[in-house]
């Protein structure tokens, strides 16, 4: 061809096979072919068969005589096909190639080209014969696959390709940057060995099931990468089916989340959370007011706040520098939360002024006691920037308790912040009650601490004696100690106006080793003076029990006393040993081993049964006074108190009977086989000498 000569289509041919005679069987089978077929001369096409008309959108016989420019988008490209073809041409053989060429309507299509020239005899040029085959199709197929790849090969999103079995069978570059895995080490592996461990079984299940129904699933998935480290990604899946339907393939597209993730976190961190101190800010801190009054609301319970402002810190921070300040800041914050239980909250609300939550509050006084712990933690010396700076700091607190100061969370930080203030005002270091009357309270009961940590130095307090006896023979056999406070203004107080105090304060530990100190060295006394041989009783609170060294503690009092642990006894109530019932049951089972005789106090108040009980090593049960009191009664006392002293002596505990006062009770006692009393009856607890002459004179029932 030769793109020098340009003609215009002619549309004077006749039809058919373009050279108007009739046609020929061979003129039908080249219009019937199914590709197009044309004799070019230069560049001229001389004939062409029906379905290359069709292929360039002409009609039937328009194709004659025209200049194969017009086949083409560029007047140029008949030459470069020249060009392109003359060497095969020159040797005889078929020329093939794919060109880009125009409809008669201008429209772009792809043909497959074969040219052959004809040879002939005579050495004149008689053209060539050009196939034409309509190839648009499978060209856009073809581009659409190397599409497909390219974006397979460059996609930023992990890829991964596994078939029906769920085997993997392909996966592209960007899963290897996001996983760390080659393609060689995950062809033919379960995605599974992705998987971190993060989600149950069931998760997975879904999305299968997921995948099977809908054809597609999606979601966050977390998984691992090949250095070990965990990823989230945001997983899509789509099934894909062939033509019946079955499942072929699963294509898995995920992106890594991580980042976002942790930058999502870090702004929530960063929106709740105090960026000094790491501590809830006050966004979080009203939040969680709020939530602690909803709660206590629901449940009838009492929230404290308290409101804490460190004394001077302005001064602290003018002269000496806001590192220190801000050095101080992070120590207090430190300092405070040792100080709290578990459910509690402190927060920084902003400068130097924290507040803490404390929820599940029974009494006002409680908070106090919390209150002073922090008080007292936050004065401890600390030396900032290495010990450069040795400082005291103090702080004050202000409360405020819910319901009773306010009922929302905005009305009760306030009145938290004006009780902190009022600390401020009466001297720092200190806490104040919203309320007078509070503070009236709180203050009454710090003195009375204060006196009874004074008594125990003092010496104030007493042990009086009651006797238990034995039923069958009914003589004294032991007697419990119970403390007394001999106060010098007020007189004898018994044990119920100080023990709780003494228990909420810790002041229970120095004063129940004292008690059982005293009553040992008294028992041990009696002894040696030959009276007869008795145990004694002694109560040991909740707070002895969890004492860790409670063994080596009794141990030392019996070696110090010279008292045998045979004639000692532990009296616990059962509610004290269902607090921490593993660490009460191993307790017991040492105090045992040593000798020492334990028994459940008050027993029925509390909830546990008899038969649970049996599973601590105890020797005797000690009904309580109140069952006891209502023997004869109408409550059903008696078969209450029949069947503990059943029960216990069929678990081979001993059982006692406390608060008998009168005569049917002991009757009563007496006909169902139970094997001591202690009560008024017999005698009240009584002075170590009065008890020492009962024993002296053995008085029996
Ligand atoms: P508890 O261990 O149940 O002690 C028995 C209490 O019942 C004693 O009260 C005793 O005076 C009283 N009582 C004895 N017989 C009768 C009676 O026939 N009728 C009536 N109505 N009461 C009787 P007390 O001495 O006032 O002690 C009260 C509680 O204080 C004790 O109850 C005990 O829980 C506690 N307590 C006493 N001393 C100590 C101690 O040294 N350490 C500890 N942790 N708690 C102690
Ligand atoms: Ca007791
Ligand atoms: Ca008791």
């Amino acid at each position: 061809m030769d793109s020098n000569k340009k003609n215009s289509p002619q549309t004077s041919i006749p039809p058919g096979n373009g050279n108007g005679a009739n046609p020929t069987e061979k003129d039908l089978v080249l219009d019937t072919v199914g590709v197009g077929i044309a004799h070019v001369k230069d560049t001229t096409i001389l004939w062409a068969n029906r379905r290359m008309a069709a292929i360039f959108g002409y009609a039937t016989t328009e194709l004659t005589n025209v200049d194969c420019a017009e086949l083409f988008p560029s007047p140029d490209d008949v030459g470069k096909l020249a060009e392109s073809s003359r060497s095969a041409f020159e040797a005889g053989e078929t020329y093939v190639g794919e060109w880009n060429m125009r409809r008669k309507d201008g429209t772009a299509l792809w043909a497959r080209l074969s040219g052959t020239r004809i040879e002939s005899s005579d050495d004149a040029d008689r053209g060539a014969t050009w196939v034409f085959e309509d190839i648009t199709a499978e060209k856009a197929a073809q581009e659409r696959l190397r599409l497909a790849d390219a974006i397979f090969e460059t996609t930023t999103e992990g890829i991964l390709v596994s078939d029906a079995k769920n085997r993997i069978v392909a996966a592209n570059p960007a899963f290897t940057t996001i996983t760390g895995y080659s393609r060689e080490e995950v062809i033919g592996h379960d995605p599974g060995i992705l998987g971190s461990g993060r989600h149950d079984p069931e998760f997975f299940e879904n999305m299968w099931r997921t995948l099977d129904t809908d054809g597609h699933w999606e979601g966050e998935v977390w998984n691992r990468r090949k250095n070990g480290e965990l990823f989230a990604e945001w997983l899509s899946v789509s099934a894909i089916r062939d033509d019946d339907g079955a499942i072929e393939y699963y294509v898995a597209m995920f992106s890594d989340i991580t980042k976002r993730k942790q930058d999502a976190e870090r702004i929530i961190y960063q929106a709740n959370y105090d960026g000094l101190t790491g501590l809830p800010n006050r966004r979080l801190l009203q939040d969680r007011v709020h939530q602690a009054l909803s709660e206590a609301a629901r449940s009838d319970e009492q929230v404290g706040i308290l409101y804490l402002d460190i004394d001077n810190f302005k001064f602290v921070n003018d002269s000496m520098g806001h590192n220190v300040g801000d050095a101080l800041l992070v120590e207090v914050a430190r300092r405070m939360k040792p100080c709290l239980r578990e459910h509690d909250t402190v927060g920084r609300l902003g400068g130097d002024e924290f507040l803490v939550v404390l929820t599940r509050i029974h009494s006002a006084e409680e908070t106090t006691f919390i209150a002073r712990r922090v008080l007292d933690a936050v004065a401890k010396p600390l030396s900032l920037e290495g010990g450069e700076h040795d400082i005291v700091v103090t702080a004050s607190i202000g409360i405020a308790i819910y319901p009773d100061d306010a009922v929302t969370s905005a009305d009760i930080i306030r009145n938290a912040d004006t009780a902190a203030f009022h600390a401020k005002e009466v001297g720092r270091n200190t806490y104040q009650f919203f309320t007078e009357d509070m503070n009236v309270r709180a203050q009454k009961r710090l003195t009375l601490e204060n006196k009874m940590r004074r008594a125990l130095d003092r010496g104030e307090y007493v042990l009086h004696y009651q006797p238990k006896v034995e039923l069958r023979r009914g003589h004294i056999v032991g007697a419990e100690a119970l403390v007394r406070w001999e106060n010098p203004e007020e007189g004898l107080v018994p044990p119920d106006q100080f023990i709780p105090l003494a228990e909420e304060t810790g002041l229970i530990i120095p004063l129940g080793e004292w008690v059982m100190h005293e009553a040992c060295r008294r028992a041990k006394a009696w002894q040696d003076d030959g009276l007869p041989p008795m145990r004694v009783a002694v109560n040991l609170s909740t707070k002895q029990l969890a004492k860790p060294d409670l063994i080596k503690d009794v141990a030392r009092i019996l070696e110090e006393t010279g008292l045998s642990s045979e004639f000692l006894e532990i009296e616990i109530t059962e509610s004290a040993l269902m607090e921490h019932p593993e660490d009460a049951m191993s307790k017991l089972s040492e105090l045992r081993e040593m000798g020492i005789a334990l028994s459940a106090d008050d027993f029925g108040t509390g909830y546990s049964s008899l038969n649970y009980l049996r599973s601590f090593p105890l020797d005797a049960i000690k009904i309580d006074r109140s069952f006891v009191a209502d023997i004869g009664g109408e409550g059903g006392s008696d078969m209450l108190a029949a069947a503990i002293i059943a029960i216990g002596q069929s678990l081979d505990m001993k059982v006692i009977a406390e608060g008998v006062e009168n005569q049917n009770q002991l009757a009563f006692l007496r006909q169902q086989w139970c094997d001591e009393i202690q009560g008024f009856f017999f005698s009240k607890p009584v002075p170590a000498d009065e008890f020492e002459e009962m024993l002296r004179s053995d008085r029996r029932l």
